[in-house]
């Protein structure tokens, strides 16, 4: 039997969401997806200790595939320029794709999407308004974009070495554990990170990792 609705808002922990950011309603809406908007204020520090504190008025989207599809997100008080980190259509960029799917896969409910993918970008954005840069750092766009964030996912001394990182992730465990490990300490993968590798395997998959293979390996 299909889940009902209920059902799957009590599995997303709609009602956590709601209580935690009391600003977000339910909004009317006539297809299957889950429409909130209103208000997120929020508090956040940064790595390097600076707290900002801010408010936006948002639109969250949630398709029933929710925490395998991703939420779009969409500021409606026109304060985020359509030239700071921004998709099609609008939506925020929440962030490098791989990225998002380990939030997801490690809190799948609304309240773990909000506060680990939604807050961060907009404490981004007013941290970038008030000092000019990204508290974390930025990527760059495209492929490069992509190695950028493997080599800090891996902690990769290169991004030659993240993107053969990437590919042993989509290996099957008992082949990649017998190539040399990428990180240059000149032992195999099994014998060095191999539980780095293993734990990301496991959480999102092998074949998501291949697709993200092909992405960082095709030649421009
Ligand atoms: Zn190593």
């Amino acid at each position: 039997m299909a889940e009902s609705a209920s059902d799957r808002f009590a599995r997303w922990r709609l009602q956590d969401l709601l209580l935690r950011h009391s600003g977000l309603r339910i909004m009317p809406n006539s297809g299957d997806d889950l429409l909130l908007a209103g208000d997120l204020p929020f508090r956040a520090t940064g790595p390097d200790g600076r707290t900002v504190e801010d408010c936006y008025a948002i639109e969250i989207r949630v398709q029933s595939t929710f925490p395998r599809g991703i939420p779009t997100v969409r500021e409606t008080g026109g304060r985020i320029a359509p030239a700071f980190h921004k998709l099609e259509g609008d939506l925020l960029c929440l962030g490098a794709r791989t990225e998002i799917q380990i939030q997801l896969a490690t809190a799948p409910t609304l309240l773990g999407f909000v506060d680990r993918l939604v807050i961060p970008y907009l404490f981004g954005h007013s941290y970038h308004e008030a000092h000019g840069v990204m508290p974390f750092g930025e990527l760059e766009h495209g492929r490069d974009g992509l190695l950028q964030y493997f080599a800090s996912l891996f902690r990769a001394p290169s991004r030659a070495a993240a993107r053969v990182f990437v590919h042993l992730t989509s290996l099957r465990r008992r082949v990649a554990n017998k190539e040399p490990c990428p990180c240059g300490s000149h032992r195999r993968l099994g014998r060095c990170h191999n539980r780095q590798v293993n734990r990301l395997r496991k959480l999102l998959g092998r074949s998501w990792f291949r697709g993200e293979f092909n992405a960082i390996a095709t030649d421009e």
